[in-house]
C-alpha cells in the first residue's frame, strides 16, 4: 500500500516553478469536459486571446503547446528551420546552448554566438556573426537567461537580423509576465514560453506565436516538419480555423490552470505585475547584499525576478540550501553548469514575488546557525 499523497508546503524561490495561487489550484480541480466539448472550445479560444494579450501581439497563430517550455522551443525550431538553412544561435548560458543542439538536429548550418556566461549578445557581436552569415533563416537568443539570470535587450538586434532578412526567434520562459515584453513592437516573429515561471501556473504548457513574416517561411517550406506532434500545419486546426479537427487530446486540467493565471495577469495589468517584479527585487537586491552576497550579472542586465547570486566567504551553498529546503521549507536553485557549487538562483518570480517571500528568505538564513554574513 502507499500513502496518501503528501507533500511539505514549501515556498518556491528557485528558478521555477514559482508557487501558484489557490485560485489556479481550484481551477484544476473543475470537473473535466471533453476535449473536443463546445464549452471547451471556448476556452481554448479565451486562452488564445489571453495569451495574444500577455505577449502584446495580434499575431493569428498563437496557441499552446501541450508540454513544457523546452517543447515550445523545440517547436519553433522544427517548424522554421529545414536541412541546409543557415542560423545563428545566441549562447550566453544553458537555454542557449539547448537551441543549437535542436537546430543542429534539424539539420541546419548552426553559427554559434558564444559569450561568457552571465553576459548579453550585444549588436556589435549579431553584426560579425551576420558577415559570416550573411542571409540567416532566423537568428535566436533567449530573453531572460535562468541560468545565470541576464536580461537581454532585443530591439536592436531584431533590426539587425530583419535588415538581413532573418527571423528573430526569442526564448521568453522566464521573461514573460515577469519583465517588459513587446512582441509587436519588438519585432519578434517567433517566440515561446512556459507556465510555471512568472505566470504561476503549473509547468508543462507553453504559449507560442508567430508572426505573419514567420506563418510565411512555415508555408514555404519544402519539407515535412520532423516531428508529428509539433507540426504547426497540423496542430494549428486544433488550436483555431472555423473546425476543430482532432490532433491530440489537450490537458484539459493544465489549460484551465493556464486560463486562471492568465486571468489573474491581466486583473493586475502587465504594466503593475513588471513595476512589482522590479521593486521586490530592489528590497531583496539591499537585503541579500546586506548578508554579503554578491550578484553575478551587471547591474543593467539584471533580471529582477531571477537573482544569481555568490554566497558570501566561507559558506557551504550545498549544505545551506538544503538546510533551506528541509527546515524551512524555502526552495533556492543552485548554479548550472560552470556555475554550479558557485551561485545561488532566487526567483521571485509571479505569486512567489512579494515581500514575505523575501522577508521569509532573508530571516531563515539570520536565523540559521551555519549561514555565515559576509
Ligand atoms: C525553464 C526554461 C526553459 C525550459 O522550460 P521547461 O518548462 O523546463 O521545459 C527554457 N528556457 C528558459 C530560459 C527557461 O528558464
Amino acid at each position: 500500500m502507499y500513502n496518501e499523497l503528501n507533500t511539505s508546503t514549501r515556498i518556491l524561490m528557485g528558478p521555477g516553478p514559482s508557487d501558484a495561487h489557490p485560485r489556479v489550484l481550484k481551477a484544476m480541480s473543475t470537473p473535466l469536459i471533453g476535449h473536443l466539448d463546445p464549452e471547451f472550445v471556448t476556452i481554448m479560444d479565451e486562452v488564445k486571446t489571453m495569451v495574444q494579450d500577455t505577449f502584446i501581439t495580434k499575431n493569428h497563430l498563437t496557441f499552446v503547446v501541450s508540454a513544457p517550455g523546452s517543447a515550445g522551443m523545440e517547436t519553433c525550431l522544427v517548424n522554421l528551420l529545414e536541412p541546409g538553412d543557415d542560423a545563428i544561435i545566441c549562447i550566453n548560458g544553458v537555454f542557449g546552448g539547448r537551441m543549437a543542439d535542436i537546430a543542429e538536429r534539424c539539420g541546419a548550418n548552426v553559427y554559434k554566438i558564444e559569450k561568457e556566461w552571465g553576459t548579453v549578445v550585444t549588436p556589435e557581436d549579431v553584426k560579425k556573426a551576420l558577415e559570416k552569415c550573411p542571409k540567416p533563416k532566423l537568428l535566436a537568443l533567449v530573453h531572460a537567461e535562468t541560468s545565470t539570470g541576464a536580461l537581454q535587450p532585443l530591439k536592436e538586434i531584431s533590426d539587425l537580423v530583419h535588415n538581413a532578412g532573418g527571423l528573430l526567434m526569442v526564448d521568453a520562459v522566464t521573461s514573460y509576465c515577469g519583465v517588459e515584453l513587446k512582441v509587436d513592437e519588438w519585432g519578434v516573429d517567433a517566440i515561446y514560453t512556459g507556465t510555471q515561471k512568472c505566470l504561476s501556473a503549473p509547468p508543462g504548457l507553453s504559449p507560442v506565436s508567430f508572426s505573419d513574416r514567420a506563418v510565411k517561411a512555415l508555408e514555404n517550406r519544402k519539407t515535412k516538419v520532423q516531428s508529428w506532434f509539433l507540426d504547426l500545419s497540423l496542430v494549428k486546426n486544433y488550436w483555431g480555423g472555423a473546425k476543430r479537427a482532432y490532433h491530440h487530446t489537450a490537458p484539459v486540467s493544465s489549460v484551465y490552470a493556464l486560463r486562471e493565471s492568465l486571468r489573474i495577469v491581466l486583473e493586475e495589468g502587465l504594466e503593475n505585475r513588471w513595476k512589482r517584479h522590479q521593486e521586490v527585487h530592489q528590497v531583496l537586491k539591499s537585503k541579500l547584499e546586506a548578508l554579503g552576497f554578491k550578484y553575478l550579472v551587471e547591474e543593467p542586465y539584471r533580471l529582477p525576478n531571477l537573482n544569481s547570486v555568490f554566497l558570501p566567504e566561507g559558506n557551504d551553498e550545498g549544505l545551506i540550501r538544503s538546510k533551506l529546503l528541509n527546515e524551512y521549507n524555502i526552495e533556492v536553485g543552485g548554479g548550472l553548469g560552470a556555475f554550479a557549487g558557485k551561485i545561488w538562483r532566487v526567483g521571485i518570480m509571479g505569486e512567489s514575488c512579494t515581500l514575505n517571500h523575501v522577508n521569509m528568505l532573508v530571516s531563515a538564513l539570520e536565523d540559521m546557525k551555519e549561514f555565515k554574513k559576509g
